[in-house]
């Protein structure tokens, strides 16, 4: 906390004539914004998902973006034991703990962005298939008992970790490996930055 904030805590609610922030954004995973963290064979886009990209400077959304749990555990080439499945290195003890510990460190960020004052609209995740941010939802959209088991390995522990501080996000997969769902889904986060 800077010294000003200490004097006048309620200083930080108040706007700033010249500051022009909309204190909205969304997280995002990794490579939604950036095609190349993905594994060799996956990336669905050159670089980016535009539309995501579009709708967000349309809405005047800020992003967030949140590093690869893939690649924070198991580097670029996501190196593991011979005939191992990335979502079988991932859900191990230790990868677990790498993506809990990964989630808490963004918990915090969050819980400081909120206590200052802005809103986080969705957490975006990955394919239904992904090891690390696939995101399945019991009843969708939202709710802190609504992730499902078959979520990644990341999603869950993130998930788990805003429960604990009792911050409640809408999870969503950006499903970008068929048409038709990312489709859907952008929709969806259209609606949303409509509310
Ligand atoms: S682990 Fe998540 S962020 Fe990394 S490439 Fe896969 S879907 Fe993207």
């Amino acid at each position: 906390m800077n010294v000003l904030n200490k004097l006048n805590p309620l200083k930080r609610f108040f706007k700033h004539p010249s500051d022009r922030r909309s204190h909205r954004f969304i997280m995002v995973i990794d490579c939604i914004l950036n095609q190349n963290s993905r594994d060799l064979g996956a990336a669905n886009y050159p670089s980016m998902n535009k539309e995501i990209l579009r709708l967000c400077m349309q809405y005047d959304i800020g992003l967030f973006q949140i590093p690869c749990p893939e690649i924070t555990f198991l580097g670029f080439l996501r190196k593991r034991k011979p005939g191992q499945s990335i979502r079988d290195a991932l859900d191990t003890a230790a990868g677990r703990e790498c993506c809990r510990n990964l989630s808490i460190d963004i918990t915090l960020r969050i819980q400081d962005y909120i206590n200052n004052n802005n809103k986080i609209l969705a957490i975006l995740g990955g394919n239904p298939e992904s090891p690390g941010c696939a995101i399945h939802s019991v009843s969708p959209n939202t709710g802190c008992e609504s992730l499902a088991e078959n979520s990644g390995v990341f999603m869950k522990e993130f998930h788990k970790a805003l429960c604990k501080q009792k911050i409640t996000i809408p999870f969503r997969g950006m499903r970008d490996c068929r048409p038709d769902w990312i489709k859907q889904d952008l929709k969806w986060l259209e609606n949303l930055f409509n509310q």
